[in-house]
């Protein structure tokens, strides 16, 4: 057979070789020793799963702390999976997490000399790829109907034979010159597949970045490489395009470690270097004692959006998805309360094996975490955007006044031990329901004391409360009415004393005072709490509780 004949019979034009686009078009890159090329693939699903997120941040932190390139690649080679605006609003989640790519068709125009970013953009690319292979002996046209194949996989079935289009279930991969010629002429459709160099009972070896050394059967099956219609498929693409884009490690899902094999063996005859291969375990989720993949279908925190409406800042889901990533980072965070989450040094070859738990409560204590170290104004900020958005009645009471609103985060900010009752901007309306009076109903909580003794207690307060007291004369003054009350004005005395002793002791003064001001058993600073409310809204709330009694 004439191999070149058959080249041009097949592809006749494709003028610029597989050579002029590795040695001409796309130019190796220039880097520093140990740039890291990694690249998001994603399909224009238009759906942005959590895991998704996780696998790209992998991506773009082995990239960026090492000083190389992260590449955004559309991967929409199976119109079927296509979604108008997909690719925008996969964009635009990854974006809202902070994850920014150098290369790709971004929202400013196509970045970098490796493109087009875009696989349905990229036909001739793939083409001269596969005339090439055709010239070398190694692709060739099946001209199988669905109807073929279905029988191939028939008799397959019956003489337990390894699935797939191979040895002498090839029917097309012998045809001569003149039969593929006739069937051209003839109109008949095929696709072009490998001609597997693969040997059956041949085994290979390679080590994954992340799960060791794994080995498997050398793949012996002449995949499809274009469709009938010249569209390749994933396989092909992502030699084909993970040669030329110069990408160094392939991170991405663990289901296609099973491909391995096939890919190997397309960089072997592409006579390209493959990349490093990193399989990541996907996110997973347990339920009733076992563990299974965290569903798109199942489960709301699956998507995105989730995590907006929930109103989750992004540093605090990407904060909990490093610490899902690497176990180390949650003890480097504790040593490095200031810096960003940017400066830890991830390890790929530290990523677990086997996918890990997603944990709501976790997150909420990362989250909470995060949220501590904002200033007043970011959380202020944030929490109004948050609003205007999902809670039209909060965002009402936020931005009326913004000043007073950054006021209310300032209370018990900063400091060596900052209060961490916020994870998510949802958790406001009920953080701050009674710094407004429309919202004051929110959230109350009973206080289990007598209403007369109640009563009494507000009754002296309200005696010696003056808005210009610090916080010392201020606590000073709660301890004062103590004696008068029953009460005793240190806790320990309280303790020490026979029980029937004293009423209560001072915490429980400053509990009436604080559920007459916020109806709540538990919250921030209430001097400072006080001072913000002022003086006039304190003492008709407190009126108002003894009225309630
Ligand atoms: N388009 C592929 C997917 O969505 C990407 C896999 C890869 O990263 O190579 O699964």
């Amino acid at each position: 057979m004439d191999n070149m004949k058959l080249a041009e019979l097949l592809f006749p034009h494709i003028k610029i070789t597989a050579e002029q686009y590795r040695n001409e078009v796309f130019p190796h890159r220039q880097l520093p020793e140990g740039a890291m090329v990694t690249r998001f693939a994603p399909s224009p699903t238009g759906f942005l799963h959590i895991g998704g997120v996780f696998t790209s941040l992998v991506n773009e932190r082995c990239a960026h702390q090492s000083g190389g390139v992260f590449l955004l690649r559309i991967e929409d080679t199976d119109k079927k999976r296509e979604h108008e605006g997909g690719i925008s609003a996969i964009m635009s989640g990854l974006e809202g997490f902070g994850i920014t790519f150098d290369e790709g068709e971004l929202p400013g125009g196509e970045k970098g000399s490796y493109g087009p970013y875009t696989q349905s953009r990229r036909g001739l690319i793939y083409q001269a790829f596969c005339k090439e292979l055709v010239e070398k002996g190694l692709a060739y046209p099946c001209f199988c109907t669905e109807e073929e194949l279905d029988e191939i996989r028939k008799r397959q079935e019956r003489d337990k034979a390894l699935p797939g289009y191979h040895g002498e279930y090839a029917k097309c991969r012998n045809l001569s010159y003149e039969q593929i010629e006739e069937n051209i002429k003839a109109g008949k459709s095929y696709v072009m597949r490998l001609r597997s160099p693969g040997k059956p009972g041949g085994r290979i070896k390679y080590k994954d970045v992340i799960k060791g050394q794994i080995e498997m059967d050398e793949n012996i099956v002449d995949i499809v490489l274009l469709k009938s219609d010249g569209i390749p498929t994933y396989h092909f693409a992502h030699a084909v395009d993970d040669s030329l884009m110069g990408t160094t490690h392939v991170i991405r899902g663990d289901e296609w470690v099973p491909s391995v094999n096939i890919h190997l063996q397309l960089f072997h005859v592409l006579g390209m270097k493959p990349p490093k291969y990193a399989h990541v375990p996907p996110i997973m989720k347990e339920e009733d004692g076992s563990k299974r993949k965290l569903s798109k279908r199942k489960d709301p925190e699956a998507a995105v959006s989730y995590f907006s409406e929930e109103g989750y800042p992004k540093e605090g889901v990407i904060e909990y998805l490093l610490t899902l990533a690497n176990s180390g980072y949650e003890d480097w965070r504790r040593a490095n309360r200031e810096l960003p989450y940017t400066d830890y040094k991830f390890r790929l070859d530290k990523m677990g094996q086997s996918g890990a738990l997603f944990d709501l409560k976790k997150l909420h204590s990362v989250s909470s975490e995060v949220i501590s170290r904002f200033t007043a104004q970011r959380v202020c900020d944030d929490a109004i955007a948050w609003a205007e958005k999902y809670d039209k009645e909060l965002y009402s009471c936020l931005a009326r006044d913004r000043e007073y609103t950054a006021k209310i985060f300032a209370i018990d900010r900063g400091g060596k031990k900052p209060r961490k009752d916020i994870a998510k901007w949802s958790d406001i309306r009920g953080y701050c329901a009674y710094f407004f009076d429309e919202l004051m109903h929110e959230g109350r909580e009973e206080l289990e004391m007598d209403a007369q003794l109640q009563k009494q207690v507000l009754g002296e307060y309200l005696k010696v409360y003056d808005p210009c007291d610090d916080k010392d004369t201020w606590f000073a003054k709660m301890k004062e009415i103590c004696p008068r009350l029953g009460f005793a004005p240190e806790v320990k005395e309280f303790k020490a004393a026979e029980p029937g002793t004293y009423k209560g002791h001072v915490g429980d003064v400053s509990a009436v005072v604080r559920a007459a001001i916020t109806g709540r058993k538990n919250t921030p600073d209430l001097h400072a709490i006080m001072n913000l409310l002022g003086s006039e809204k304190c003492i008709n709330r407190m009126n108002k509780y003894i009225e309630n009694l």
